[in-house]
């Protein structure tokens, strides 16, 4: 089956060929490890691992390796350490920091239903590999050194001859441009405003390693390097697909094909650029200011978000219902209508032994349309096909649900009747939760009247 891929680079779906079928490469970027991730960061981490799973698929679970990076060289990091460690030392504080957000990053993605990728490397491993590189670029003419600052230009870029893309391509914009719109406040240790930073001095205190390119006072990588670098050590370089954030098209990946392109003299640093569109939280955009801001563990563990808890699988399918290129508008509604679904495939799935479903498959391969993906999960339970639709879950990480047996008939009556005070008491709010909340046990609420003329509420199955 022809897997066919949207590339932000060319801007149009193409036919994917890998480099190396024996050997598939994809590499992703990875969360910054300073605090718990957002929903939104599960976005890419839920989306690559569909592709990841697809590629398995296609190519055989040996023949493909995924790499996404830890980042553990950050001022929020450093931020976050002295403030929660102050009596330790800054190392030790961020050593500290950095080990527990990564593990709270697994317990969350696990619990998405998500695999780990073959290798999870942290920059702070990868210093050699970054300073090989910046040597690579400052012996050619790319990059220069300047108050202890290594300095990569764009304009030496764009002025060499020979295979190298030109800077600004994958962002689809011109240099000229941004020199033109840059600040005039440019750092003094710049030549050129759009020139951006591979290796800076740290402050004391702060972590720091033996500097590149003759320079004698210690220093630390600055960001776009890190991906360079551990992309080339694990993939090599030139690889198949590189993915992430539609945010970090700029600057972040325009200036890693910048460095790796330049160090390597080709002309590709991936076959294919692929980008998923961001997350908003019912209309709004996500941010601790609007109060709107909410992380995996807490849609996983509290009420904080919809008034109660959801499970991983039902946010992995109500993140999958949108294609991964739109923007997602995350909601309360769509997490009820997720977990519906789920909850009637793991029910009617329950006997099923996993078979082969090509429509499933056919529908990823079309630019992973996860939205065609679900609507053929629901075809198959409307035809009865329950080997299948386990199969398709199986295959796209759905984990089936087991509802906790409840005693339906006694949970409901009671809670009726705590909404029917809340209404009398004119209390929507409340009435309204309850009324989720039987949703979410899979009961639905019929409001009547009875005989008298008096309200009366009744209760079925939702089917
Ligand atoms: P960060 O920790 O901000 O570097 O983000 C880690 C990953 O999450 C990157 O791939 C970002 O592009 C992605 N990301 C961050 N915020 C959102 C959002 N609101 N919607 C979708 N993806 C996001
Ligand atoms: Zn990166």
């Amino acid at each position: 089956m022809e897997l066919r891929l949207y590339d932000t680079l060319t801007k149009e779906k193409r036919n994917f060929a890998p480099i190396d079928p024996a050997n598939v490469r994809m590499y992703v970027c990875g969360p910054t490890v300073y605090d718990f991730a957002h929903i939104g960061n599960a976005r890419p981490v839920i989306v690559f691992d569909v592709l990841f799973r697809l590629l398995r698929h296609l190519y055989g679970e040996a023949h493909v390796k995924y790499v996404r990076n830890i980042t553990d060289v950050d001022d929020k990091i450093n931020d976050r350490a002295a403030r929660d460690y102050p009596g330790l030392p800054l190392n030790e504080a961020i050593r500290r920091v950095t080990e527990q957000t990564e593990r709270q990053f697994h317990d969350d993605v696990d619990a998405l239903g998500c695999l780990r990728p073959t290798v999870e490397p942290r920059a702070t491993e990868h210093i050699g590999e970054m300073c090989s590189i910046i040597e690579k670029l400052v012996a050619g003419g790319f990059a220069y050194v300047e108050q202890d600052h290594v300095l990569f230009s764009p304009s030496a870029m764009n002025a060499a001859n020979g295979v190298l893309p030109r800077y600004g391509a994958l962002a689809n914009r011109s240099l000229d441009e941004m020199i033109a719109g840059a600040r005039v406040d440019v750092a003094p240790y710049k030549r050129d405003a759009t020139d951006f930073v591979l290796w800076k001095p740290s402050k004391p205190g702060e972590p720091s390693w033996p500097s590149p390119a003759g320079i004698s006072t210690p220093g630390r990588p600055g960001w776009h390097i890190e991906c360079s670098a551990m992309s080339w050590k694990h993939l090599g370089e030139t690889f198949d697909i590189h993915g992430g954030g539609i945010d970090l098209v700029f600057p972040h990946h325009e200036n890693e094909v910048a460095q790796s392109c330049c160090a390597f003299h080709t002309s590709r640093m991936a076959q294919t650029w692929m980008h998923n569109g961001f997350l908003q939280v019912e209309g709004e955009k996500m941010s601790k200011s609007l109060g709107n801001f909410i992380t995996i563990r807490e849609l996983l563990a509290t009420d904080k978000f919809g008034g109660r808890s959801w499970d991983g699988a039902t946010l992995r399918l109500a993140m999958l219902k949108t294609h991964y290129r739109q923007p997602i508008d995350w909601t309360a509604d769509a997490l009820h209508e997720a977990e519906k679904a789920i909850f009637d495939w793991s029910d009617f799935t329950k006997d099923a032994t996993p078979a082969r479903c090509d429509e499933v498959i056919a529908a990823l391969t079309d630019d992973l349309n996860t939205p065609k993906m679900i609507a053929e999960l629901h075809a198959l339970r409307r035809a009865g096909k329950a080997d299948e639709l386990r199969g398709a879950m199986q295959l796209l990480g759905i984990n089936p649900v087991v509802r906790a047996p409840v005693d339906l008939d006694a949970t409901a009556k009671s809670l009726i009747e705590a909404r029917t005070a809340a209404r009398a008491n004119k209390d929507w709010k409340e009435s309204d939760r309850i009324r989720d909340e039987l949703a979410a046990m899979g009961v639905v609420l019929k409001d009547g009247k009875d005989a008298d003329g008096k309200p009366v509420t009744t209760w079925e199955i939702a089917r």
